[in-house]
């Protein structure tokens, strides 16, 4: 694919880098006809980091994603196989808007919990926060400090809630991990330790790596932070709207779609999605 289309790359900038599967996409709807097709396009994602979740950029992101769903509709067309096609488009995560930053394990190097060198690595540890950007990951090794631990992240401004292992396990998250501490609307975590503890998020910085005006990585609970899946096909009704759903549901959905089933999985078949049931 990329002997064919790499021309319409630019790296992995975007727009181009989506134009790029998008070309890709439509050759092998055309030429190969597939049984099942994925795609992952990041267009929008990456629009919405650097430039906000409802910015002009981000809005135009989308129409050339309704664009870009467009071609493909049209080369099942040409392939013959539309008729007998499912499209399922879907999103993994909606974003929140950001100004400010977190970096805990400069929290934890004060304390001297951390150890960093004069090049501003990391040498040693006895707790280590591991950023998801809208939450993070605290591991700490020596158990003595939990409490400590605790304390100095409910004090610091910022942070919603520090949850503990048996309830992150609860939420599907690392079991190794002592805490895990969301982010209020509006921060997010680094973990590097170049820089200061809590950094506002200005314009110069945007467009430098892990410097962002929106993020994901928050509880899956958080407000105002769901993600989509529109469904058409044979087989789906038309117009229908469905409140809400997991993104566990969707396997089994989609292999209810494909004709088999996934008995042993944690999500169920969105039903209503079908005609008929
Ligand atoms: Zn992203």
């Amino acid at each position: 694919m990329n002997k064919k289309f790499g021309h319409l790359r630019k790296g992995i900038k975007q727009p181009q880098l989506d134009d790029f599967i998008t070309a890709s996409v439509i050759d092998t709807i055309l030429t190969r006809k597939p049984g099942l097709l994925m795609a992952h396009f990041v267009d929008l994602d990456s629009m919405r980091h650097q430039y906000g979740v409802t910015s002009n950029e981000a809005n135009e992101a989308l129409k050339r994603h309704d664009n870009r769903l467009g071609e493909l509709i049209t080369a099942t067309k040409k392939a013959g196989i539309f008729d007998e096609s499912t499209f399922a488009i879907l999103g993994d995560h909606y974003q929140i808007n950001v100004n400010t930053i977190l970096r805990l394990n400069i929290l934890f190097a004060e304390q001297n919990w951390l150890t960093i060198d004069a090049t501003n690595e990391i040498i040693e540890w006895e707790v280590y926060a591991k950023s998801c950007d809208g939450s993070s990951y605290i591991y700490i090794k020596n158990q003595a400090l939990q409490n400590h631990v605790y304390e100095a992240l409910n004090q610091l401004p910022g942070i919603e809630k520090v949850y503990t292992t048996s309830e992150i396990v609860h939420l599907g998250a690392d079991s190794e991990a002592t805490f895990m501490v969301e982010a209020i609307p509006g921060c997010y975590f680094m973990e590097n330790v170049e820089g200061p503890l809590v950094e506002e998020v200005t314009d110069e910085k945007i467009g430098q790596p892990d410097y962002y005006r929106a993020v994901h990585g928050y509880h899956p609970d958080k407000k105002d932070y769901q993600t989509t899946l529109i469904v058409s096909g044979p087989g789906i009704k038309r117009g229908e709207e469905i409140d809400n759903a997991q993104l566990i549901d969707e396997a089994p959905t989609f292999a209810k779609i494909l004709g088999f089933q996934m008995p042993n999985v944690e999500g169920k078949v969105i039903s209503d999605l079908f005609e008929g049931e």
